[in-house]
């Protein structure tokens, strides 16, 4: 087993992110990182007592970006053999990004994140899943950090997922948490696994660029930048709770599923976008 691997095994362990018997979805976009995770979890997987993975792959409808990726998302289920649930925002939404957005493109990412995160909801259902494990790595989970300190949003600096103790929502693992977008290069090189894939086109409006291009530089001048902010968002939620930051999670009035507010993000696009 790699170093990596191993790393990743440490993890999934000592935060108790799958135990036996989990029937664990993993949202495979074809990019670099789900493809890291979903072939780290295979390799793992004949260690776990009775663990079943299913991947679940999103197409969002993005034209000359998602067609690489979900052929390539395509050819790793098959060579590992795991089940695959594939969903469009077209079946669920009735248009593709694309489409939605036609003049709110400066708002593809918030946009593009709320409809992702409920037709994995819908997709992980679908696959009876007890976890559902996303490919976020550290400079994702560090750029997310300090764009909520950036806006001021507290409540979502703290709010985790990673546990449902109501059963409300089924609970997001990051796997990869912990391991930098290098490292991740680093491992698909090493196992031959590499594959050049465009990038989306909407990148160019998201305040997660510059963010991005800003952190990557700063770690690069004073190493250890990414896991002071991962550390000074688990202090300030230490220090003064969830709940107390984030409010009590209720249940959406137009759909039911759990939220902070009265009504969740995605009812509240839905109605924004009269669908
Ligand atoms: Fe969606 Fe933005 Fe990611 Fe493109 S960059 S896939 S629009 S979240
Ligand atoms: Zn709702």
């Amino acid at each position: 087993m790699s170093d990596l691997e191993q790393r990743v095994a440490e993890t999934i362990r000592s935060r108790k992110m799958i135990l036996p018997g989990d029937r664990v979805a993993v949202a495979l976009s074809g990019g670099k990182d789900s493809t890291v995770l979903l072939m780290i979890l295979c390799r793992l997987l004949p260690a776990w007592d009775d663990v079943r993975l299913t991947a679940l792959t999103i197409d969002e409808g993005i034209h000359g970006y998602r067609e690489d990726t979900i052929h390539s998302a395509e050819r790793l289920v098959g060579k590992y053999g795991i089940d695959h649930i594939r969903i469009s925002f077209a079946d669920l939404f009735g248009g593709s990004l694309d489409e939605i957005l036609k003049d709110r493109q400066s708002e593809a990412c918030s946009v593009c994140g709320i409809l992702r995160r409920k037709a994995l909801i819908v997709a992980a259902r679908r696959a009876g899943a007890t976890r559902l494990a996303t490919g976020h790595n550290l400079d994702d989970e560090a750029q997310s950090v300090l764009m909520n300190l950036l806006r001021g949003d507290l409540p979502r600096l703290v709010r985790d997922s990673s546990h449902s103790s109501s059963g409300q929502f089924i609970p997001r693992i990051k796997p990869l948490g912990l391991v930098s977008e290098k490292e991740i290069a680093t491992y698909l090189m090493l196992q031959g696994a590499w594959v050049d894939l465009p990038e989306c086109p909407y990148t160019l409006h998201a305040l997660r660029r510059e963010v991005r291009a800003m952190l990557s530089t700063l770690e690069y001048q004073y190493p250890g930048t990414m896991l002071h902010l991962m550390e000074s968002k688990r202090k300030i939620k230490g220090y003064c709770g969830e709940e107390t930051l984030a409010g009590p999670i209720r249940s959406c009035r137009e759909c039911g599923e759990p939220c902070s507010g009265e009504i969740c993000q995605f009812c509240q696009l839905r109605q924004s976008l009269g669908r």
